[in-house]
C-alpha cells in the first residue's frame, strides 16, 4: 500500500510523533511503499537521511521560502500537488495543530473522508480500520474510510518510535509550487514560546504522582526521583485541580500524552482519563489498595503506602 506520510519538524527536529507513525506503518502494513512530504524553507539532509532510517523509501521535498511556516493554504496545495504525482493510498499525519487542520482538508479536497486521533490500525482484507477512543475514552470506535484515498491523523503518543532503525537512504523527488495571492491571505507573524514549557511527550522516564501524594509539599520526593533517574514528574488532574502542582504537569486526557519507556504511578488509581494519555513500555505502580484499576496496566506493582516506599526507592537508587 502506498503511504504517503506528513513530515512534521518541530525544533528543528522530525517530531517524534511523526517518527512513531513511520513505526506504525512499517510494522503493520506489509510491503507497504513509504513516501514521506517534506515541506519547508531550507530543508536539511540530515532530516532525509533519518527518514531514511525510519523506512521511508522516498522523500518528496518542497523547499521554498513560502512554506517556511505552516499555513493551511500554501501547504495543502503543495501537497495536494504531492498527491497528484504520487497517488497514494493512504495519507496520515500526526495529529498535531497542523496534521488535524491538513488533512481534513486534503479529505475533503479529495472527495474522501477521515479518520481523526487515531490511536491503531488493523488491515481487515483490503481495508485499514480505525481505532479511535470516545466517550472520553471509556469506549472505542472503529471506523473505515470508504474512498479512493484514506486520510487519518493520529493521536499524539499513540505510536512508539523505533529506537533501533535500520533503513537505508531515501530516493528523492524535488517538486516545486506556484503560490498566487489567495494562497496568501493568512500570513504567518510569529511563534511565540510559551515561557514555561513542561515537555512530557519526549520525556523517557515519568514519574508521576496522584491524588495519594496528599499535598503540595510531597511533590518533593517525586521530583527527586525524577532528577535521580533523568526524568520528568507528571500529575493526575485530582494533584492539578487544588494546585497541588502546576497544570502543566497534568497527564491524561485533557493533559499531555506521554509515551515514556518507564512510567512510575504513584498513589494513581488509574481513571480511564488519566489512563488514555499514558502509553509506557514499563508501568510501576505502587498503591495501598491492590483492587486499583491501574493494578490492570501495571507491568510491577508495588502494593503499599509511597510515603515509606518512595524513600527507600529513593535511597536504592542513590
Ligand atoms: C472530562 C474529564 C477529563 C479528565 N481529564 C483528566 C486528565 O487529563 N488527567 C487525569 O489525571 N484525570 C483526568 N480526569 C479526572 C479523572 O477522572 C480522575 O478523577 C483522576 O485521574 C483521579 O486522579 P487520582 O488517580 O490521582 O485520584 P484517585 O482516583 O482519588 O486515586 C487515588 C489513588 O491513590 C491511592 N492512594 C491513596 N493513598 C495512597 C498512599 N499513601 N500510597 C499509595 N497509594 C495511595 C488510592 O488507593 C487510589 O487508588 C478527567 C475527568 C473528566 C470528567
Amino acid at each position: 500500500m502506498k503511504t504517503l506520510v506528513f513530515i512534521q519538524i518541530r525544533d528543528d527536529k522530525i517530531e517524534e510523533n511523526t517518527l512513531g507513525i513511520l513505526n506504525k506503518i512499517k510494522t503493520s502494513i506489509s510491503g507497504a511503499k513509504i513516501i514521506g512530504a517534506l515541506l519547508g524553507k531550507d530543508l536539511k539532509d540530515e532530516w532525509i537521511q533519518e527518514l531514511g532510517l525510519h523506512g521511508v523509501q522516498q522523500v518528496v521535498t518542497v523547499d521554498l521560502p513560502d512554506l517556511e511556516f505552516y499555513l493551511s493554504a500554501t501547504y495543502s496545495k503543495t501537497m495536494m500537488e504531492i498527491i497528484n504525482q504520487v497517488n497514494p493510498k493512504f495519507v496520515v499525519a500526526a495529529g498535531t495543530v497542523y496534521g488535524e487542520d491538513l488533512i481534513p482538508r486534503l479529505a475533503v479536497k479529495n472527495a474522501s473522508s477521515c479518520a481523526q486521533r487515531i490511536v491503531d490500525f488493523t488491515i481487515e482484507g483490503d481495508s485499514l480500520h480505525f481505532h479511535t477512543p470516545v466517550r472520553d475514552d471509556q469506549a472505542m470506535k472503529i471506523t473505515q474510510v470508504v474512498g479512493d484515498i484514506i486520510f487519518a491523523t493520529s493521536r499524539p503518543g499513540a505510536f512508539f518510535v523505533d529506537e533501533n532503525p535500520s533503513g537505508a537512504t531515501p530516493e528523492i523527488m524535488s517538486i516545486s509550487v506556484a503560490f498566487n495571492d489567495a494562497d496568501k491571505l493568512v500570513k504567518h507573524i510569529e511563534i511565540k514560546k510559551a515561557e514555561r514549557t513542561v515537555n512530557l511527550k519526549d520525556a523517557k522516564v515519568i514519574v508521576a504522582a496522584g491524588r495519594g501524594v496528599a499535598g503540595k509539599e510531597n511533590f518533593q520526593i517525586i521530583r527527586e526521583l525524577a532528577d535521580l533517574l533523568g526524568g520528568q514528574i507528571g500529575a493526575t488532574r485530582a494533584c492539578t485541580d487544588v494546585h497541588w502542582i502546576e497544570e502543566t504537569y497534568e497527564i491524561g486526557q485533557t493533559g499531555q500524552s506521554v509515551s515514556p519507556d518507564l512510567y512510575i504511578a504513584a498513589g494513581i488509581s488509574g481513571a480511564p482519563q488519566h489512563m488514555s494519555g499514558v502509553k509506557a513500555k514499563t508501568l510501576i505502580v505502587i498503591n495501598t489498595d491492590e483492587g486499583a484499576p491501574i493494578i490492570n496496566y501495571a507491568d510491577y506493582a508495588i502494593i503499599g503506602d509511597m510515603h515509606t516506599i518512595l524513600p527507600i526507592l529513593k535511597e536504592k537508587l542513590k
